[in-house]
């Protein structure tokens, strides 16, 4: 028994010291990846129930030289553990503007509002977040409520009061706010009424087969409402098939996302898709 637990220990510390190996080497080519330029956004449309394209979400996308175009649900937390969220998101924001001022010197559908960007919790936190949104919009002569910003129930854990500060200042200067994921999370409706956000993102794990789930037609019923109470509006993600839409329409959400509309795109084809 005692050899038995011994050679359980010792794998455990190799899959530990695998996983450390794995880390470390990751955060070497996030460095890299960010001198070498190899990061983009892609975008996801946005649409209403009469399928104009209302805005686009950006996605951070690394153009790995091996490894190809890897989801940002693996690299993202890895990361967040130390200050490189930072670095990545100071490039998000630089090049969501960037591409804002191109998108708005072509035709846009009067229908488009908003490109939003994703905002890690670290980051929110940071001192000059505030004043970096603000002169970056300012630098690229964008209109405030062209940019939007997606943050998760997360930040609730920590720093809440001065997450709340900045958000409101953010809002004031035309910047909007939505809460991503929404229902995932575990907020609090006190916490809820006092976030300055208008936009309710709904997880997609409500909505997946939603008209098959009675509990998830429940519960995306229920957001709705509070949506609707604490004058908000929702949009739905992850969106897979016209029985979804049908049944969110139903419940009263007209705002969708997801792959039935349209995948993430590149830049390029953002342009091209609205002509
Ligand atoms: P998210 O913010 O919830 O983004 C939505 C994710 O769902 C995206 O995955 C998108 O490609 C995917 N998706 C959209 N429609 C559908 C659908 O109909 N079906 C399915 N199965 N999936 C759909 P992606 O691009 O892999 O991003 C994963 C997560 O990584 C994002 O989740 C977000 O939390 C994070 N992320 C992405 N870009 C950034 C960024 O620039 N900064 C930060 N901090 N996080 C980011
Ligand atoms: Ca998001
Ligand atoms: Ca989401
Ligand atoms: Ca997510």
């Amino acid at each position: 028994a005692f050899k038995k637990a011994k050679d359980k220990a010792l794998a455990y510390k190799l899959v530990m010291s695998e996983q450390l190996n794995q880390h470390i080497r990751y955060t070497k080519e996030i460095k890299q990846a960010l001198i070498n330029n190899d990061f983009e956004l892609h975008y996801q449309p946005q649409f209403d129930h009469l399928y104009n394209m209302i805005g686009a979400e950006a996605l951070l996308r690394w153009n790995h030289p091996t490894r190809g175009y890897e989801s940002p649900a693996v690299y993202i937390p890895i990361a967040e553990e130390s200050d490189l969220i930072i670095e990545i998101g100071n490039y998000v924001l630089e090049q969501a503007c960037r591409d804002i001022k191109r998108l708005r010197q072509t035709e846009l559908p009067t229908s488009f509002q908003q490109v939003s960007i994703n905002i890690s919790a670290k980051q929110l936190v940071k001192r000059d977040f505030v004043t970096n949104v603000i002169s970056t919009v300012s630098k690229y002569q964008i209109p405030p409520s062209s940019l939007k910003i997606e943050i998760t129930e997360s930040i609730m854990i920590g720093n809440l009061e001065q997450s709340i500060t900045g958000l409101n200042t953010l809002l004031k200067f035309g910047v909007a706010c939505a809460i991503d994921d929404f229902g995932t999370g575990y907020s609090s409706l006190a916490y809820l009424k006092r976030l300055p956000a208008n936009l309710l993102k709904i997880d997609r794990s409500f909505v997946t087969d939603i008209h098959l789930d009675q509990s998830n037609k429940a519960i995306i019923s229920m957001i709705i409402q509070l949506a609707k109470s604490l004058s908000m509006e929702v949009i739905a993600e992850g969106v897979e098939t016209e029985k979804e839409v049908n049944c969110l329409i139903e419940l009263g959400c007209y705002k969708f996302q997801g792959y039935y509309f349209s995948r993430p795109i590149t830049f390029d084809k953002l342009l091209e898709y609205k002509h």
